[in-house]
This record gives C-alpha cells, sequence and structure tokens, in this order.
C-alpha cells in the first residue's frame, strides 16, 4: 500500500515507518524537522521536509496516513496551550481537510494515555473517563472527538492507539538501530541511562510521596517494537465509517524505583537518585488494559519485560 506517515523522523514514527517498509509498503514520511532527525527516517521511505498543514502535496494516490507529528511535551503545554491546541488539533484538522480532499479515507491516530488525566481505577479501560489534566492530553482527546466526528459524518475509517509509556529501541532487519533521542528529554529511562553514560551526574525521581507501595509513580512500560507492531495490525483493522480506539500498554506497572534498580543491573552503574519535588500534573498510577486490542486486532506483547525494554534502550546508545 501507498502509506504516508507524518513525524516519520522521530522516534515512534521512525520504528512504524521502518516496520512498514519491512513489510513492503511504499512509505512517504512527512516532517518538519522540528524535533526529528532526517536519519532516523529509513532508508526504503521517501521523504518530505513540510509540515502537516502542507500535506496536500503528497496525499494523492495515497492509502492511508499514519499521523504521529504532534508537539508532545507535558511542562511546556502546560507553559503555551495554544501552542499545542494549534498544532496538535489545528494541524490535524488540516490535515483531515487534505485528507478529504485527495479522496483518503484512513487514518492511524498517535493518541495517549494523558487522555484519561487522573484515573479512578487500574488497569483503565478504552471506556473509562477522559478527563486530561494538562493541555498536551486535552488536544489528544480533541482530536480522537474529531475522528469519532468525521468517521460518523465523511465515513473517515480510523484508529486511535492510546500510548502508554514507550520506551526501547528497534533494531530493523538491515541492522538499522532507531531509538529515542529527544533534544529536550523528560523521559525516565533515558534520563536514567544518561547517567550510567555519564552524561550526567544524577537522576532525579520526582516525588516519594505518592498513595503507591514504594511512594513512586507507577508505569506501564511498553516496547516500541511491539508498539509499532500494533500500527501495522490497525492498519488493517481499519473501517469506514467507524472509529476505534485502543489502549496500548503491557497491563503491568513499575515504580520509579524499579525501574532505576532495573537500569542498575542492566548497565552495571550506580546511577545516584536524587529525590525531588513531584512533577506537576502526574498520576500516581498509569497502568493499562490492552484487553481490547488483543481481543480485536490479535496483538500480544512480544518483549513485555521491563529488563529487555531496558536492555534495548541501552543496546542502542552510543558509548
Ligand atoms: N520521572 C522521574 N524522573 C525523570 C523523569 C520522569 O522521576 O527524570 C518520573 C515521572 O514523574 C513519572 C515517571 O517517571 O512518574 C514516568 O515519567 P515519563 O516522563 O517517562 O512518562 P509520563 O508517565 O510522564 O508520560
Amino acid at each position: 500500500m501507498k502509506l504516508l506517515v507524518t513525524g516519520g523522523a522521530g522516534y515512534i514514527g521512525g520504528v512504524v515507518a521502518a516496520q512498514l517498509v519491512e513489510a513492503g509498503h511504499e512509505v512517504t514520511v512527512l516532517d518538519d524537522l522540528s524535533t526529528g532527525h532526517a536519519d532516523a527516517v529509513p532508508p526504503g521511505a521517501r521523504f518530505v521536509e513540510a509540515t502537516i498543514t502542507e500535506a496536500a502535496d503528497v496525499l494523492p494516490g495515497t492509502d492511508a496516513v499514519f499521523h504521529f507529528a504532534a508537539k508532545s511535551l507535558v511542562g511546556e503545554s502546560v507553559e503555551r496551550p495554544g501552542l499545542y491546541w494549534a498544532h496538535n488539533l489545528g494541524g490535524t484538522l488540516a490535515l483531515l481537510d487534505s485528507m478529504r480532499a485527495a479522496g483518503v479515507g484512513r487514518i492511524v491516530f498517535s493518541s495517549t494515555a494523558a487522555t484519561y488525566g487522573e484515573p479512578e481505577r487500574h488497569p483503565i479501560l478504552e471506556t473509562d473517563p477522559t478527563r486530561p489534566t494538562n493541555p498536551y492530553g486535552a488536544s489528544k482527546l480533541a482530536v480522537d472527538t474529531a475522528l469519532t466526528a468525521f468517521a460518523r459524518l465523511y465515513g473517515l475509517a480510523a484508529v486511535s492507539l492510546r500510548y502508554f509509556n514507550v520506551a526501547g529501541a528497534y533494531t530493523a532487519a538491515d541492522g538499522r538501530t532507531y531509538r529515542e533521542r529527544h533534544t529536550v528529554e523528560t523521559h525516565l529511562i533515558p534520563n536514567v541511562l544518561a547517567v550510567a553514560r555519564r552524561l550526567r551526574e544524577s537522576v532525579g525521581v520526582f516525588g516519594t510521596d505518592y498513595p503507591t507501595p514504594d511512594g513512586t509513580c507507577v508505569r506501564d512500560y511498553i516496547h516500541v517494537a511491539d508498539l509499532a507492531r500494533a500500527h501495522l495490525l490497525a492498519l488493517d483493522a481499519c473501517s469506514e465509517g467507524e472509529h476505534r480506539i485502543y489502549n496500548l500498554g503491557n497491563g503491568t506497572g513499575f515504580s520509579v524505583t524499579e525501574v532505576l534498580s532495573v537500569c542498575r543491573e542492566v548497565t552495571g552503574h550506580e546511577i545516584p537518585a536524587v529525590v525531588r519535588e513531584r512533577r506537576p500534573g502526574d498520576p500516581a498510577v498509569l497502568v493499562a488494559s490492552s484487553e481490547k486490542i488483543q481481543r480485536d486486532l490479535g496483538w500480544k506483547p512480544e518483549r513485555a519485560s521491563i529488563r529487555e525494554i531496558v536492555a534495548d534502550a541501552w543496546a542502542a546508545l552510543p558509548r
């Protein structure tokens, strides 16, 4: 199939683009390189450097769009909400308009656990209330809502995948490795591994007084290769006039302290940690139920162990 991957020069988009190329699809990556890296685009894909509001030229003849391009820093979204509404919602609406004009009727959208906000129970089901606690989550939820309406009104075939904590690295069949390398790194595992690489002296632990067994936040970590594979299944599941929403996680939570100790084991580095204030807007626990995608699409995580996730992330880093 002829596929467009927006944000395909980013961490997750790059892995999905690589898996699509490996599966024999004709892939075009559209990315403005605001946060992505041109060398993260897989060699077999065509690369167009442009924003999602400029997608009209590349859309004709496309069978489906994988939409990753977005602003994704929670803290920044609180400081600059307008930027998040403009890019994530405004940009996506422009993309959806261009898709309609070009007769492209399928989309797989990169949604997030942040659409749920502070959950009332665990694991989180897709039917649970969505009450985002920051503009990032709110803007992603608004896109999900728009997709539901566009499916009903215009027959769009849409799947939203709500990611929990994505980590690890992917090595493609050609030996190329795709890893997380954000200029502004907020995520736990890369920050911890940066200490093991001696790029930082210590890592901050944001809060040790949460109502969790060891007082630190609990998250559901999913391997980027497993996450990416779900996108290929979602493409096959897209059905006209239907918008499906699926959670993507492993269904098991690990605390910040547990992740730290796995990182210490994997790297053999002592990794000093310093207790810091809670990070505003961090829910105590976020764990997914992925039963729906397992049941409907037959998705199954193959690299669910936190050790393997950390080990793959570590092995992919330059040292
Ligand atoms: N965290 C931390 N130190 C860091 C980065 C993150 O203690 O340097 C904590 C953060 O407060 C959260 C968990 O690790 O409880 C996962 O954070 P991350 O930013 O990786 O993902 P999020 O759950 O916010 O999407």
